[in-house]
């Protein structure tokens, strides 16, 4: 793990805490803002922020077709919050940049504006209990293909897998508990 590198996509949003958290677990962590900072990556994690804006960014920057192009020869992706929206196929009633790389459907701010944000435990398969940060989150409405539901909470799917793909509702880079992050980078090592 010690020698992989991890991009932390750094257009905006919570970069800063994942690229601590990588850091803790004894992996290198580089913020990518260019097409050529991304070559040098095994993995990349897409942060939460606003999707709408990230998604606009990825474009000018034509990091989109440069992601997409890495995903296809093998590189590991974890989308987290928004970054879990603009790895989506489909975004429920909504028309935004995305990179649609995985078969799952998600719901933008899907657990209503009045609660912005919460804190509760949740039983992740195959990791176990972990204790999940929602901030005006999403939630997966569904999985189809090879997509598989990891954790849900309220029978809203909040976090899945599939294949180099990785998506949580929830923000581990805020609790100090490195599981996810270090099951992320096991799926880089694979
Ligand atoms: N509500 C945001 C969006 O739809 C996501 C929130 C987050 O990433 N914390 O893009």
């Amino acid at each position: 793990m010690a020698g992989k590198k991890i991009g932390i996509l750094a257009l905006q949003g919570a970069f800063i805490e994942h690229q601590q958290a990588i850091t803790n677990c004894g992996a290198q962590a580089i913020q990518v803002r260019t097409a050529r900072e991304l070559d040098q990556v095994d993995g990349l994690i897409i942060p939460g922020g606003e999707s709408t804006t990230i998604g606009k960014l990825m474009q000018a920057y034509q990091l989109d077709t440069a992601i997409k192009a890495r995903y296809e020869q093998g590189m590991a992706i974890w989308g987290t919050c928004a970054g879990m929206i603009l790895l989506a196929r489909e975004i429920i009633g909504m028309n935004q940049p995305m990179l649609g790389l995985m078969d799952i459907a998600v719901v933008r701010n899907g657990f209503g504006r009045q609660v912005d944000s919460f804190e509760t435990e949740l039983e992740v398969d195959p990791i176990g209990r972990v204790n999940g940060v929602f901030i005006r989150a999403p939630y997966v409405e569904r999985v189809w293909g090879p997509a598989r539901i990891m954790a849900s909470h309220e029978r809203k799917i909040v976090m899945a897998e599939e294949d180099r793909l990785l998506v949580t509702a929830f923000h581990p880079e805020l609790t100090g508990d490195k599981c996810i992050h270090e099951y992320f980078l096991k799926k880089v090592s694979d």
